[in-house]
């Protein structure tokens, strides 16, 4: 028997109710033992899913007033018994409950250890299980979108299909080895090969949108680059304003370097340096050029920007050369000035898209966010019951599948035995089943869990 875990399930601080979260064989009957309904009635199962309002008490001493849900396997969250007990907000309330539970038999929870054993009780699948920890994380509309389709078995679903799809393949395979033994003959392979190429295919294009689904979980590695009072720091705080969306403002190791996310039509950019680009705007001696080259290494996009004021001149050209280098787009800022800038002859230099805007006077920003989906998602986001690869570790095991079966599709046509290629072909099905957590080692489930917060 598995033993009863317990853990503070919401985050600490203060807050109106915080909840303690309990699951095993054992964990109504611990309940029981500090838990007084008001109505004073036995806990049984026609409490199930329901609300009971009462006290919870360290022997004589009244330590909390709440409201306890006792749910009773096996539809629950783990498909084990599962107590969850709504305590006040503060931390002295939540750890003294979770102690009480402690000392009547639980044993604190490790990090994922609900949802762990969810996936190990056959409730989810691991794809589904990384989606729960993908929604909990979710910064942004698209991230929160993309995960609630993992969660709900939209990427299962697939993965599930090709399976079937190669296992389809692999009884054929195996009734011609034996067909050929018997009757020393070959069975005809061209509908084999036909069911191999569209499987090919159809794995192809999962796999290619995986860039898209990384972006839409992880955010694009974004760094805004030109040369000092270009407008850079304008344009970033035009953005965390517009969108009052600043999600962290992690200090890096580096004293200088500050990443900070922040959303753009739904999507996290991930501003890099922007403890570089905001220095510019008061620091005398300034340094963009060298700035700009220090960001734009490991960016996704370059958002370059020009003084539509100002005459191009030699930083701007350093700038060019480094933007020509990498995806970008080129904003013209200070629109709302005289134009002194020559726009064809910067055509000329670039292979790159050109926007206008104004970041003082907040126009054009909708024309970037269009250049950006068009950029990123060929003009538009389209997620809705989608399955989507959004993990590295999912397109990691999907592209080596795709490989076996590519090399087995290879075999086939060089009219390789098929007792040589069938290997390949078990190969590439147990990869996919990897992703959805089949035959998967201890080690990986324990990294996979360990992303989790407590209490999850
Ligand atoms: P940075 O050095 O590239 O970060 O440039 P800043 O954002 O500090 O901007 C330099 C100067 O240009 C500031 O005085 C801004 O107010 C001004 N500025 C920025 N964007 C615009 C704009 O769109 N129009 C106008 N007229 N001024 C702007």
């Amino acid at each position: 028997m598995e033993n009863t875990i317990v853990a503070i399930a919401t985050a600490t601080g203060e807050a109106g109710i915080g909840i303690v979260r309990l699951s095993g064989e054992n964990s109504i009957d611990i309940v029981k033992k500090i838990f007084i309904p008001f109505d004073k009635k036995e806990i049984d199962k026609n409490s199930n899913r329901m609300m009971k309002y009462g006290h919870i008490y360290d022997q004589e001493e009244l330590v909390d007033e709440v409201m306890t849900c006792f749910m009773f396997a096996p539809h629950t969250y783990t498909r084990e018994n599962v107590v969850e007990i709504f305590t006040h907000g503060g931390i002295v309330c939540l750890k003294r409950v979770l102690n009480l539970c402690l000392e009547n038999g639980a044993v604190l929870a490790e990090k994922g250890e609900f949802t762990k054993r969810a996936f190990l009780n056959g409730r989810l699948d691991l794809s589904q299980a990384e989606g729960v920890i993908d929604l909990i994380k979710a910064k942004t509309e698209f991230s929160h979108k993309s995960a609630i389709n993992q969660l709900e078995g939209h990427l299962s679903k697939k993965i599930k299909e090709f399976r079937e799809r190669l296992l389809d393949i692999l009884s054929f395979v195996e009734y011609s080895i034996n067909f050929t033994e018997d009757m020393q003959e070959e069975l005809p392979l061209d509908n084999v090969i036909l069911k191999t190429e569209n499987l090919i295919s159809d794995m192809e294009s999962l796999l290619g949108e995986s860039n898209k689904g990384k972006i839409l979980k992880d955010g694009i590695n974004v760094s805004i680059i030109g040369k000092p009072n270009v407008g850079k720091s304008s344009l970033l705080n035009r953005i965390l304003r517009q969108e009052r969306a600043i999600v962290t403002d992690i200090a890096g190791t580096t004293r200088d370097l500050i990443k900070e996310d922040i959303e753009l039509a739904g999507i996290k950019l991930n501003i890099n340096d922007t403890a570089g680009i905001r220095e510019t705007a008061d620091v005398v001696e300034k340094i963009g050029v060298q700035k700009s080259i220090e960001a734009s290494e490991n960016s996704d996009l370059n958002l370059v920007l020009f003084d539509i004021s100002r005459e191009l001149d030699e930083e701007d050209e350093k700038i060019i050369e480094l933007a020509n280098l990498n995806k970008s787009i080129g904003i013209l800022n200070k629109v709302d000035l005289d134009k002194n800038l020559n726009v064809e002859k910067l055509k000329e230099k670039i292979n790159f898209e050109l926007i206008e805007i104004s970041a003082l006077k907040n126009e054009g920003i909708s024309k970037l966010e269009k250049s950006i989906i068009d950029m990123f998602f060929d003009g538009k986001i389209e997620i809705k019951d989608k399955a989507l690869i959004t993990n590295v570790r999912h397109e990691n095991s999907l592209k080596t599948s795709l490989e076996f079966l590519k090399s087995f599709y290879g075999d086939i046509k060089n009219m390789v035995p098929l007792d040589c290629c069938e290997v390949d072909l078990r190969r590439s099905y147990e990869l996919l089943g990897e992703i959805i957590g089949e035959n998967i080692s201890e080690n990986i489930l324990d990294n996979i869990f360990s992303n989790f917060c407590i209490g999850k």
